[in-house]
């Protein structure tokens, strides 16, 4: 069997060519534009001497030029290793390092940080976009001057396609090897459900194209369904709202956060686009938050789970089936879902439904491993069963709940607190816009449990206001659970997804 992740692009653009594939600031590129110029990528690439098997780096933002260049390093059968954008350069010089990168190509703006990794590595640079003094080639002006390669090269289900590498919230970033057959049968997977997208769809690209969510189940699902991605290099509320008006976008797919950052520019705006769904991941959604929503924008935000290592959906609200907001929905179609004792590292026991522990996912979503770390995957994939680090329940009808990240659960004297259920109660407060709950070190009962808070516009942040979230908080859960502490913030400190960091919030309030 023969396969190429390629095809998710060749494919479409040979049933619809003429479709709308990208629109970036009012440009638009039709499929078989697109598809054509990463041909013309990928015969640049090969004439620099690019190979399958070959790692080629990815250091772009969300312009036209990612999924040129993403799908041009797959045609060939290279391997693409997308790099967050906001990488200084010893970070980036530990990914073409770790990847053996053979190649980088990178954005005009990543340049400054880009090239001294480069040169520290000795991995040479292609730029696109760069002004004439880059002493680098152009891949996107020696590409306008080549004839279309004649690919996609066939790979095996099993060959690498993507490396990408985890974000580094809990720790140092790792590679995550994702197969064709693992990025092509998620995408396969999920664009009719959970996402039901079809050609008429126009989705906002405002995830980052370098991490999974924005670049396998964004714009890799879109373009397989023949859908339109309306790109957008940086998000914020504002530029994403405009962008949804102006260019009548159905769906919107984002990060908790950004669902907050819409809502706080929908209470001074009242302009709405016609989205008619939306799609929420990566981290927990309060349901509170999937309310205001819902009811000032009118359209449903379906809720699911995934991992950069499981390619990444596992599980979602579908479009199709009943709802249940507040949980993650059933696992995708191929993948199966258990709960596992979480307390045992070299084996798998799973536990019957209803019960809480560690999220256990089998199926063909899994990565083949961390790349250059035998030792960190056998910890992660054992008894062929891939342990998330998170914990979870699956209730009777198998809807999977995310109870909390196993590394974020607090303990206060004694008494385990999931900061996520302190969350989700909180976010109901009418004084608190947005809320993200921590464990700091404390003399008597080892954590105390301190909710770091942005208030509603026009409400002061000070002691009363403090003292009346403690107060509310009280009486609502038990005395183990509610914040002691209430600390004031104007920013959360977010991931490249756009995640609150909680490590980064522990180290700001560990002093208190
Ligand atoms: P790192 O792997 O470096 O720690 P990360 O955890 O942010 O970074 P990702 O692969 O981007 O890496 O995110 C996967 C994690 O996101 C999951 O393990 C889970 O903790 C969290 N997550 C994803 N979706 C949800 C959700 N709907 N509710 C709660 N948590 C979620």
């Amino acid at each position: 069997m023969t396969l190429s992740a390629a095809a998710i692009l060749a494919e479409t653009a040979r049933r619809r060519p003429d479709h709308p594939a990208v629109v970036f600031e009012g440009e638009r590129t039709g499929y078989r534009e697109l598809w054509d110029d990463a041909r013309r990528y990928a015969a640049v690439l090969l004439d620099r001497g690019f190979r399958a098997g070959d790692r080629i780096a990815l250091l772009l933002p969300n312009t036209p030029h990612f999924p040129k260049v993403y799908f041009a390093v797959l045609a060939i059968g290279a391997v693409a290793v997308p790099v967050h954008g906001l990488l200084r350069s010893g970070e980036i010089e530990h990914v073409l390092r770790d990847s053996a990168a053979a190649g980088l190509v990178c954005g005009a703006g990543m340049l400054p940080e880009g090239d001294v990794a480069a040169k520290a590595t000795g991995v040479p640079v292609l730029t696109v976009l760069a002004d004439a003094e880059s002493a680098h080639p152009r891949l996107d002006v020696l590409a306008a001057a080549a004839e279309p390669a004649d690919v996609p090269v066939p790979r095996a289900p099993d060959d690498l396609a993507v490396v990408l590498y985890t974000s580094g919230t809990t720790g140092h970033p790792k590679g995550a090897m994702i197969t064709h057959l693992n990025l092509v049968s998620n995408v396969a997977t999920t664009a009719v459900a959970p996402f039901g997208f079809g050609p008429s769809d126009v989705l906002l690209g405002c995830l980052p194209l370098f991490h999974t969510f924005g670049q396998i189940c964004g714009m890799a699902t879109c373009f397989l369904a023949g859908g339109t991605l309306v790109l957008m290099s940086r998000f914020d509320g504002r530029s994403a709202l405009d962008l949804m008006v102006t260019e009548g976008c159905t769906v919107f797919m984002g990060v908790p956060t950004m669902y907050l950052d819409l809502l706080d520019v929908a209470a001074a705006d009242p302009r709405r686009p016609r989205l008619d769904r939306a799609f929420s991941g990566g981290s927990a959604l309060p349901v509170a938050v999937l309310e205001r929503f819902e009811e000032v924008f009118g359209c449903p935000i379906y809720e699911g789970y995934g991992l950069t290592e499981t390619s990444p959906v596992v599980a979602y609200n579908q479009v199709h089936w009943p709802r249940r907001p507040g949980t993650v929905g059933k696992p995708i179609w191929g993948v199966e879902v258990e709960i596992a004792r979480a307390d045992l590292a070299d084996r798998i026991e799973l536990l019957p439904s209803g019960e809480v522990g560690e999220i256990v996912i089998r199926g063909h979503n899994v990565m083949a491993g961390y790349l250059g770390r035998p030792e960190a995957t056998a910890e992660a994939i054992v008894d062929g069963w891939f342990r998330s680090g998170d914990l979870g329940a699956k209730d009777a009808d198998g809807y999977l709940s995310i109870v909390d990240r196993k590394k974020d659960m607090v303990i206060r004297g004694g008494h385990n607190v999931y900061p996520r259920e302190v969350e989700d109660l909180l976010a109901r407060h009418p004084d608190i816009a947005q809320v993200s709950v921590i464990g700091v070190p404390d003399d008597r009962y080892g954590e105390e449990i301190c909710a770091v808070v942005r208030t509603r516009p026009g409400v002061a942040a000070d002691q009363a206001c403090a003292a009346g979230i403690v107060e509310w908080a009280k009486a609502r859960i038990a005395p183990y659970k509610y914040p002691r502490l209430v600390r004031f913030t104007l920013e959360f400190p977010l991931g490249p997804s756009g995640k609150v960091l909680k490590r980064d919030l522990v180290a700001r309030y560990a002093g208190r």
